[in-house]
């Protein structure tokens, strides 16, 4: 690439620092989403909203509305359940999560197209073989646990679901009969999944879950695209639940395709390992910083910042000193704890 090319390029030192590791953190530390604030902030408001829907969550919308259109069958087909279209549904599964997450997994890992700008880790997951992974490789472990459990499990889901909605199982509704309710719903659905999702994330960080069920999660501290759906089957389980909340509420097979999807699809941007995607002289910015310092500190951020829950609950880490001393502070005061009790 010329030298050209290079200068138009967003410099990640201009955003953050770099420490001697070639570890990158941004300079700000994280902002909570002005949403759930007191007192209300309308304008910030107005001004974060274009970064809710755009790019990712409208296209995780987009990418429901082509599969609910044109590539799920038909009510007739769903309504009795057959090894065919079950089996459809999870090879169109595979090959669109091998397509998305490969593409990042070839841009940012494979041909390293933009270095370790705004990279957080200075490492790379294949400079860091880890016993704990399958065959000794982060990315071999990462994608046999994902189309082996991952996939099966998300589609069950989706089977479900759908299988329901084609018999009428459930307080299901139409666009024409309630508009203003599913767009709300489809508006809100980022919100429920980061709501559902501190609460599965809370309940497998108690210390016997996370020894069988989340620590094969966490034996990724370096996240890459397929660490995102790198989980104990257990885990796959919970982390699609939230899906059954549309055979609660009145809701479209749409709107509960997009909550799979949203968790699905949505899973690798979380893990991405860069703070900004560089395309051509733009950074798109992946708000994954929260996720990432729960996979590098574990018990901080068990939300994705979205949602002031860790706030809430004092487990917020925001990358700043004084959140990190909070943090050892916490760890120091629980460990004496410990010692005491025993
Ligand atoms: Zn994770
Ligand atoms: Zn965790």
């Amino acid at each position: 690439m010329s030298d050209a090319a290079h200068t138009a390029r967003p410099d990640d030192s201009l955003h953050g620092v770099r420490n001697r590791r070639g570890d990158w953190q941004p300079r700000q530390p994280l902002q909570p989403a002005p949403v759930f604030v007191f007192p209300p902030r309308p304008l910030a408001f107005l001004k974060w909203l274009p970064h809710y829907l755009l790019p990712w969550n409208a296209l995780f919308f987009s990418t429901t509305v082509v599969f609910w259109l044109w590539l799920t069958p038909s009510a007739a087909t769903l309504k009795t359940l057959a090894p065919g279209w079950v089996l459809y549904l999870l090879a169109r599964n595979m090959i669109a999560v091998a397509l998305f997450y490969g593409a990042f997994e070839l841009a940012l890992y494979v041909r390293r197209r933009q270095g370790t700008q705004f990279k957080y880790n200075g490492r790379w997951p294949s400079e860091q073989p880890g016993k704990a992974f399958l065959f000794g490789s982060q990315t071999l472990d990462n994608v046999i646990r994902t189309f082996a459990f991952g996939l099966p499990i998300w589609t069950a889901y989706e089977v479900l679901i759908l299988w329901c909605w084609a018999n009428g199982w459930g307080p299901w509704t139409t666009f024409a009969a309630h508009p203003v309710w599913l767009v709300v719903l489809t508006l809100l659905i980022p919100v429920i999944h980061e709501v559902h999702f501190y609460c599965i994330h809370r309940l497998i960080h108690v210390p016997v879950l996370y020894r069988l069920v989340h620590s094969v999660h966490h034996n990724c501290v370096n996240p890459s695209p397929w660490s995102s759906l790198s989980m104990h089957p257990v885990e796959h389980v919970l982390y699609w639940s939230g899906a059954l909340l549309h055979l609660l509420v009145p809701s479209h097979p749409l709107i509960a395709l997009y909550q799979i999807y949203h968790a699905g699809f949505g899973a690798v941007v979380g893990h991405i390992g860069f703070d900004r995607i560089v395309v051509g002289d733009r950074a798109i910015d992946t708000h994954t910083y929260a996720h990432y310092l729960h996979h590098k500190y574990f018990e901080v951020n068990y939300a994705d910042g979205l949602i002031p829950l860790d706030r809430l609950f004092g487990t917020f880490h925001d990358g700043s000193d004084a959140a990190q001393e909070a943090m050892n502070r916490r760890f120091f005061a629980r460990t004496a704890q410990k010692r005491g009790a025993a």
